[in-house]
């Protein structure tokens, strides 16, 4: 089976948040709009996946994915299951170490709260990209700007609005897109609702282009060739400014800033387009680094298929059907059911059996898994923290430290 997806167009996602501010709705609303409908009959991989597949329905086991793949225009989103409380260290350590950039969802109405600080703190440490999503609009109280204070003042962040709203509470009824300047007005409450492009209301338009003007600033100021072009008063393209902005986030100096509600089903849809535009792919990372188990040399794996095959486990599961399930990202190389692999760390060899990839409502059996890539294996004998690795070229990947969390909760 040939590579489905083109590397540039994986990410690799987290979505956090505080308990409460939205994170579940968000997520299955991401999942309503991305997700791999399922239908019987078209999957030709062989009875036996059926069969399992058939038989945990009946038996009623829902097992929670620790990674969910899911679609939008032509790029695939691998989404991994991040832990709400920080004081569970370790899970958070792990899930940070598979994913490669975030959706922070905050609450229109509290803002910044306590568990939001200690999971940027960590995302910090780990150096992850960020985009935030105010959730709630529709609230009482909603305060997309108060969010923005916030964000700066507890967490020293530089956001950048790439919306604004319009209107809030009962009468928030889209966004205005600042870098096309329209409103995005949408035509329902309904899961799918449609959204139509329109003038900016009259009321709306000197703010608009006042948070233009502070985009655009924030922008430029983080790309020298822009910045001239910016002083020298020449025109600066959407394309230009987007492509800055994809930058400047990867870098983390910037995180652009949007809002909506996942529960009114507004907004879903433009923060899917920038986490396509501005967080990374798995090619936009440097390589790995570890250490050649044979010879005690520092070596390093670009996220290339070519390669050899290096990965992670970074969660395993004990599923009641399957058994053992081991979830990987592959940082270099291609990895086929029935290869053979080495757990780099142990010395053991070992041979990867099945490999699904876990989408909304089902279980994909796969052939192989290429770089920058996540999946499950099944009846590998591995624990969190294991490397697999080429046979022949192996590589022991930095160990997973569990360091302290950096703030205690409050
Ligand atoms: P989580 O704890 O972060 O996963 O939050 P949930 O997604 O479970 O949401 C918490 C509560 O807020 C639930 O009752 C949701 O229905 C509600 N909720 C989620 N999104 C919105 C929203 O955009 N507006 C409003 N008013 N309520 C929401």
């Amino acid at each position: 089976m040939p590579r489905q997806v083109p590397i540039e167009k994986l990410r690799n996602i987290g979505i956090v948040a505080h308990i409460d501010a939205g994170k579940t709705t968000t997520t299955e609303r991401i999942l309503f709009y991305t997700g791999k409908t399922y239908k019987i009959g078209e999957v030709h991989e062989g009875a036996a996946t059926m069969d399992w597949m058939e038989q945990e329905k009946e038996r009623g086991i829902t097992i929670t994915a620790a990674t969910t793949a899911a679609y939008w225009k032509g790029y695939q989103l691998n989404i991994i299951d991040t832990p709400g409380h920080v004081d569970f260290g370790v899970e958070v350590v792990r899930s940070m170490k598979a994913l490669d950039g975030i959706v922070f969802v905050f609450a229109s109405v509290e803002g910044v709260q306590p568990q939001s600080e200690a999971n940027w703190r960590w995302a910090d440490r780990f150096q992850k990209p960020r985009i935030a999503f105010v959730n709630k609009m529709d609230r009482v109280g909603a305060n997309f700007f108060g969010v923005y204070e916030d964000i700066i003042k507890k967490l020293g962040a530089k956001p950048v609005p790439i919306q604004i709203p319009i209107g809030a509470e009962d009468s928030f009824i889209g966004v205005v897109d600042l870098f096309n300047m329209k409103a995005i007005v949408w035509d329902g409450d309904e899961l799918g609702a449609k959204f139509s492009e329109k003038e900016i209301p009259a009321e709306l338009v000197d703010l608009a282009q006042e948070w233009r003007e502070k985009m655009v600033e924030a922008i430029v100021e983080t790309d020298e060739a822009l910045i001239d072009k910016y002083f020298g008063g020449e025109e600066i393209t959407v394309e230009e400014l987007k492509k800055a902005l994809r930058k400047a986030t990867i870098n983390r100096e910037l995180v652009p800033m949007l809002c909506g509600t996942a529960f009114k089903n507004k907004g879903i849809q433009p923060l899917l387009d920038a986490v396509l535009d501005f967080l990374p792919s798995p090619l936009d990372l440097p390589p790995v680094k570890g250490t050649n188990p044979n010879t005690g040399q520092e070596e390093e794996r670009k996220p290339l298929d070519t390669e050899p095959f290096c990965a992670l486990a970074f969660k395993v599961m004990a599923d009641p059907y399957a058994g053992q399930v081991t979830y990987f990202r592959v940082y270099s190389g291609v990895v086929k059911a029935g290869d053979t692999i080495l757990i780099a760390n142990k010395g053991q060899k070992q041979r990867v059996g099945r490999i699904l990839r876990m989408h909304a409502n089902q279980r994909e059996e796969i052939t192989e898994v290429y770089a920058g890539d996540i999946a499950a294996a099944v009846g590998l004998d591995a624990v969190t923290g294991d490397t697999l690795s080429d046979e022949k070229r192996p590589i022991v990947l930095e160990k997973m430290d569990f360091p302290e969390p950096v703030i205690a909760m409050a």
